[in-house]
């Protein structure tokens, strides 16, 4: 699971530079079988087997730097990957409330509880209102600093158009799937909200591109971030398959209206990376987990 990409390998942070990137899918490709999502949900709806080394390369809201940075590299290595876009995002209504915090925790005002040890705290209080008080309260913390969030997103923010997406989904290296249409937490909207963000990016996203969209992305996607209700209807608007962003692995076992990933970032270093996608770091933490329980 990605988010961000820039062209440049900058000190640690959330976003990652181009060549940490071509190193990371360098090895996916020498090492897994790296395949479409689509291709693994249809195994797992239909009980076929896959090969115990396969990797899908999945990302998040639909930023013009995937299409700056990571596609080329896609490209070159003719890898596949599954981009999930924000349909109000990618018609230019509005850009995401998520990168609206980030942007406001890198202006030179900005207070104690948006630094970075405490963003993950504030999000965590925003991701339980409802989507206008969430952005009430980004618009308040916004005058506080003496300023306002830009109606149009900063460059580091902006969306895909639709010709890029249209390009990327023709190269047939990039399957498009749905991310809402406004990127809300699902469980802070009626049971009516939640389907119109559900089946209506599908609509719009296929309207944009000529295409089906198949595969689904729960927003912030934590276990109190979606219900029961929602991977209802999910099936109901009918998507094939949808993930999360609880960490895992993908077994043959696995639901595949709810399957895990493994996120990586500018953060994660290359052995962490390669922990990561082998499957190290998650058996490693399993065994510990069973290890406290029996010493408990
Ligand atoms: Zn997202």
């Amino acid at each position: 699971m990605y988010h961000d990409f820039s062209a440049f390998d900058s000190s640690p942070s959330r976003v990652i530079g181009k060549s940490a990137l071509h190193q990371q899918f360098s090895y996916l490709k020498r090492h897994f079988h790296v395949v479409p999502l689509s291709e693994l949900t249809e195994k797992l709806r239909t009980g076929g087997r896959f090969h115990t080394a396969t990797v899908a390369i999945t990302v998040d809201d639909g930023r013009r730097n995937f299409y700056d940075v990571a596609f080329p590299v896609l490209q070159e290595l003719e890898i596949p990957a599954t981009l999930f876009a924000v349909s109000s995002f990618v018609n230019g209504e509005d850009w995401i409330w998520t990168d609206k915090v980030l942007w406001l925790s890198c202006q030179p005002s900005a207070p104690q509880e948006l630094a970075e040890p405490l963003l993950d705290g504030f999000f965590a209080r925003l991701n339980v209102l409802r989507p206008e008080e969430r952005d009430q309260s980004i618009a308040n913390i916004a005058a506080r600093m003496g300023t306002k969030v830009p109606p149009q997103p900063p460059e580091e923010y902006a969306a895909c158009s639709w010709t890029e997406i249209r390009t990327m989904a023709d190269s047939g290296l990039v399957e498009i799937g749905a991310h809402t249409v406004s990127h809300p937490i699902l469980t802070t909207l009626t049971h009516e909200e939640s389907w119109r963000e559900i089946w209506f990016s599908k609509t719009q996203l296929e309207l944009g591109l000529g295409r089906s969209v198949k595969l689904f992305c729960f927003p912030n996607g934590k276990v109190p971030d979606y219900g029961s209700i929602h991977l209802a209807q999910v099936r109901e608007a009918g998507y094939e398959g949808a993930v999360t962003a609880c960490s895992g692995m993908v077994t043959t076992s696995s639901n595949p209206y709810q399957l895990p990933r493994m996120g990586i970032s500018g953060f994660t270093d290359f052995l962490s990376f390669s922990k990561s996608v082998s499957g190290v770091e998650y058996y490693q933490e399993s065994f510990q987990k069973v290890g406290r329980a029996r010493s408990d």
